[in-house]
């Protein structure tokens, strides 16, 4: 850690050249460019001083715009001309005027088609959006295009709202409202989203499948796939993305047939999206542990892009590069750590977490060597995007872990500086403290991990220990609606360096939080883990849980639900995992046999929180304790069996039918539980 710290010290200067070097040109998954760059970062990773880093190909589906026949979105009249067009694209940005290859705004994974209708407006294409709609406001989509806001929730679940509730087209556009912080200018004068700029992504419901052909299994050539109709969360309707500039054309004549609705014009969808399997790129670099090289860190970020990608994903992809460059000079001094490190750039990570996902669909395929031999990773540690925003004054560390993880993250932080500028001699810790204080103890807020990024196969399938550490906006406005640029034409490096963060300091602070944890992980002798964290988010969450079902009383007690069973569990666990770190105080460290059976114990815990059947209707989310919340993917849901089960419980149309799922999800997180206790108990 102390040595890692010092070879992290040049980093500033490379991160800065990096992202300059990595963001010159669009770098799309399945691109020409991506693969190009995929062989530089494998080639520099050599000359690092890896030991080994290999190109790991894939074939996934991917969908792209028509080159010949764009998408767009009219305003038709009573004759069916188209009256108004929204944009093709968005004006390039300075400097960018000579780049081939921008991919205009599309929805990846859009389903075909031309349809006309009126238009109505969702807001937020949110579930309780819709339930007002339907339900308060008397509001029919069914057969209608509907124009939803980006914001707040995961795009995918927009629009899969907006299938259940009969839409035959959705149109996402960005809301200065979301999308502009006050008194800043729009890009390239300030860090606001200009108005012909547009939120391009996939909007995809896998949960968790990677690959839509080969859920799971890895996406080798010689692999079986499915047909497009079989496909995994592919959206039914058309779907399209324009910024705010289209936005009030269309809503100008929303509110038109709103008035007058005898005068009204339809809108006109025109969307001729591709799918395409097309081979795709990780970049996989190992170092071999010197004591137990059976046993694995990985640290990785995806390398893909939309267009130039300069917050994300390079400012995460050059401190993943950084980390590898830190770890080889530290090897040519003749340091390896105890256990092997990976380091991953995942590609195709814009189109659904494919390539991290495959690979993990991979580990599966070669469990006999990595799982059962007791020796997957130990932890997986993302570096997706550093997002960080300087909006009003309040910006800070983010950090989403697991909760044995708690107790490191918190020790790291206190080794680490404040990269704010006036908190000379204050640790980051501290900064992070002053900034955003947990509303449960005195200490900084960590969150728990949701989803929309690559450790989801990691921690959710298959149960490894992660956390993902950025630099992020205040926590307490627009949690998820990211920052104004997201992923569009510009994300530049200029961006970055003009406005997020001019002396890339707050970079270097999240690398060295990354760097730490993985050092940390492959070097302690005893993993540095936390249980007793974990049994205190449990009872947390079984509470929250609780107070969610209480508010049907009447309910509950007509159906004899009890969660006893799961406050029992919690307190078992919560017992065992005293004894277990008591043991632990006194375990003779020289011992290398009883080493090796705690860090078992410790690494195996997170594995011992996954059900081999996996959550209702989502068999790859596996982990009972966390899964990405079924309204938002973005989000983290604990308790997620129970939570869906006591979802809008009160409109089920056979209440005896539902009780009986949640007093159903309650055993398996209670059984769940203590079982996974049961794992930290003394070998007898
Ligand atoms: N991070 C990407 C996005 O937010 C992909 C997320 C996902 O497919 O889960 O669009
Ligand atoms: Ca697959
Ligand atoms: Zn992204
Ligand atoms: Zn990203």
């Amino acid at each position: 850690m102390q040595n890692f710290s010092k070879s992290i010290m040049s980093l500033v200067i490379h991160v800065c050249h990096l992202n300059r070097k990595f963001t010159r040109l669009p770098h799309l998954a399945g691109s020409q460019q991506n693969l190009d760059l995929a062989k530089q970062i494998r080639d520099e990773w050599m000359e690092f001083g890896l030991d080994s880093v290999e190109l790991v190909p894939y074939d996934v589906l991917l969908s792209y715009p028509n080159k010949t026949n764009p998408n767009y979105i009219s305003i038709v009249d009573h004759l069916g001309t188209e009256i108004f067009n929204t944009s093709l694209a968005e004006p390039v940005p300075e400097g960018y005027e000579d780049v081939t290859d921008i991919v205009p705004p599309y929805s990846a994974f859009s389903a075909k088609g031309q349809p006309e209708d009126e238009l109505v407006y969702v807001n937020y294409g949110r579930t309780e959006d819709f339930f007002k709609l339907e339900r308060e406001l008397g509001i029919n989509c069914s057969g209608k295009i509907v124009i939803a806001r980006y914001g707040k929730i995961f795009r995918g679940n927009k629009v899969k709202n907006a299938m259940l509730a009969g839409a035959k087209g959705i149109v996402l556009f960005s809301d200065p409202a979301d999308y502009c912080a006050d008194g800043v200018e729009p890009y390239p004068d300030g860090w606001n989203l200009p108005g012909g700029g547009a939120q391009r992504g996939n909007v995809l419901n896998l949960n968790g499948a990677g690959d839509p052909l080969t859920p799971g299994y890895p996406a080798k050539e010689y692999t079986y796939r499915s047909s497009l109709e079989d496909a995994v969360g592919l959206p039914k309707i058309p779907v399209h993305p324009i910024g705010y500039h289209d936005a009030v054309h269309l809503l100008k004549h929303y509110k038109n047939t709103f008035f007058f609705f005898f005068f009204f014009n339809q809108m006109r969808m025109n969307i001729h999206t591709n799918n395409q399997v097309t081979r795709i790129y990780n970049v996989i670099g190992w170092i071999r542990g010197a004591v137990e090289p059976d046993r694995y860190v990985i640290l990785g970020g995806h390398r893909d892009a939309w267009v130039f990608g300069g917050i994300d994903p390079v400012s995460g992809a050059a401190v993943v590069h950084e980390s590898v460059r830190a770890a080889g000079k530290l090897m040519k001094k003749g340091w390896r750590p105890r256990r092997t490190l990976i380091f991953a750039s995942w590609d195709a990570e814009e189109f659904g977490l494919l390539g991290s996902t495959e690979w993990a669909e991979c580990l599966c395929a070669v469990k006999s060597v990595l799982i059962s031999s007791a020796s997957i990773q130990v932890s997986y540690s993302d570096t997706v995007c550093v997002c960080v925003c300087v909006c009003a004054g309040m910006y800070t560390l983010r950090v989403d872990c697991t909760p044995s993880l708690h107790t490191l993250v918190y020790d790291i932080t206190k080794k680490v500086s404040s990269p704010e500028e006036g908190e000379e001699g204050m640790t980051l810790y501290q900064s992070w403290h002053k900034r955003d204080n947990s509303t449960e103890r005195d200490a900084p807020w960590i969150s728990k991990l949701g989803s929309g990024s690559d450790f989801e196969a990691y921690f959710i399938r298959l149960g490894i220990a992660s956390g993902r550490a950025r630099y992020t906006k205040n926590r307490k406005t627009e949690r998820y609606s990211s920052y104004p640029v997201y992923h569009s034409v510009y994300e530049t490096y200029e961006i970055v360096e003009r406005f997020y963060d001019p002396s890339f300091r707050r970079l270097e602070a999240v690398a060295r939080v990354r760097g730490g944890l993985i050092f940390s992980l492959a070097d302690s002798p005893v993993l540095p883990l936390d249980c007793v964290e974990y049994a205190m988010s449990l009872t947390k969450y079984a509470n929250s849980i609780y107070q969610l079902a209480l508010k049907h009383p009447a309910a509950m007690q007509q159906h004899s639900v009890s969660f006893d069973s799961l406050f029992f569990a919690v307190e078992n666990f919560t017992v065992v995992a005293r004894d277990f770190h008591q043991r632990l105080d006194q375990l003779d460290t020289s011992n290398a046999l009883a080493v090796r059976m705690v860090n078992d114990q410790l690494m195996y815990l997170e594995r011992a929180f996954t059900d081999p059947l996996g959550l209702p209707g989502r068999p790859f989310y596996r982990h009972i304790i966390f899964a990405p919340s079924s309204h938002n993917k973005y989000a983290g849901e604990s308790f997620p069996g129970i939570y869906d089960a006591l979802f809008d419980i009160e409109n089920a149309v056979d209440w005896q039918k539902a009780w009986d799922e949640v007093k159903r999800q309650i055993s398996i997180a209670a059984f769940t539980v203590n079982a996974a206790a049961e794992t930290l108990k003394p070998v007898v």
